[in-house]
């Protein structure tokens, strides 16, 4: 399809040895990489529709359901887009929403400063020494849940980051609630768009070690930093997207 405004494509990947066939439509005009994200949201879905269908065929079974938001206290990894997309989704919030969603983050934002975790967060050594699974094992342990979490549902599925997409357990639900890695079996994925994007957004020069905005800091961060990501058109979005996760170029 093609019209003035939009272009399909498709694109074919070998994904884990399983060949996987993606349309996209994307913008023909320069964009904000934002208006990309429900294109790379897509089609992280199929990725993590195929791992789910390896792991059943397997044997195996996802242990992930609604109402179960055990994870939802992690530190959720965001590209640097996905920061400035969450707060312009939550400044288009209605009130009195908005002021709730934002009253969350900010009493979130203060109990981790006050414990000096994003300090620790920055200050991370290399994470092949562990330091920074322990700074991550740190936050979940404080229980602070995801100013998005309700009754333990996440209330913008839709919009929900790459990272949490990309996240399924195998071990009993329950097994959450204590995470370790020996507790928790989590399913691999051969691809995660999330480290791609974050690659590719990466504008702050965040360091090799924590290339990422924790959640929790997203209306803070876009606050501090004005957007000021160049804008391109969508095939030149998803040519850097696959040059990085390929790492080979990709005509545009
Ligand atoms: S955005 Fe949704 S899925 Fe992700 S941690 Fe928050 S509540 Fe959970």
């Amino acid at each position: 399809m093609e019209n003035e405004d939009w272009i399909t494509g498709n694109i074919r990947l070998l994904v884990g040895g399983e060949p996987l066939e993606l349309q996209m439509t994307v913008p023909v005009k320069p964009v904000k990489p934002q208006r990309m994200l429900p294109i790379f949201q897509q089609m992280t879905d199929s990725f993590v529709g195929m791992a789910e269908n390896s792991v059943e065929s397997a044997g195996g079974k996802i242990s992930c359901g609604k109402g179960c938001g055990a994870c939802c206290r992690q530190t959720i990894p965001l590209a640097e887009i996905e920061a400035y997309q969450i707060a312009e989704m939550v400044e288009a919030f209605p009130e009195p929403r908005r002021r709730e969603i934002k009253t969350r983050f900010e009493t979130a934002w203060h109990h981790f400063s006050e414990i000096g975790w994003f300090e620790r967060l920055d200050n991370c050594p290399d994470f092949s020494h562990g330091e920074r699974e322990k700074v991550v094992l740190d936050y979940f342990r404080e229980g602070v849940p995801c100013p998005f979490l309700e009754d333990e549902i996440c209330s913008i599925h839709q919009m929900r980051p790459l990272a949490c997409r990309e996240y399924l357990v195998t071990s009993p639900a329950e097994n959450c609630a204590e995470l370790t890695a020996e507790n928790v079996k989590t399913v691999d994925l051969p691809i995660k768009p999330s480290e791609t994007m974050r690659k590719i957004s990466n504008r702050r020069n965040l360091n090799q070690t924590v290339n990422f905005v924790p959640l929790v800091l997203a209306l803070e961060w876009a606050q501090r930093f004005p957007d000021d990501f160049p804008e391109k058109t969508g095939e030149h979005w998803m040519a850097d997207f696959f040059t990085t996760l390929t790492k080979s170029e990709i005509p545009k």
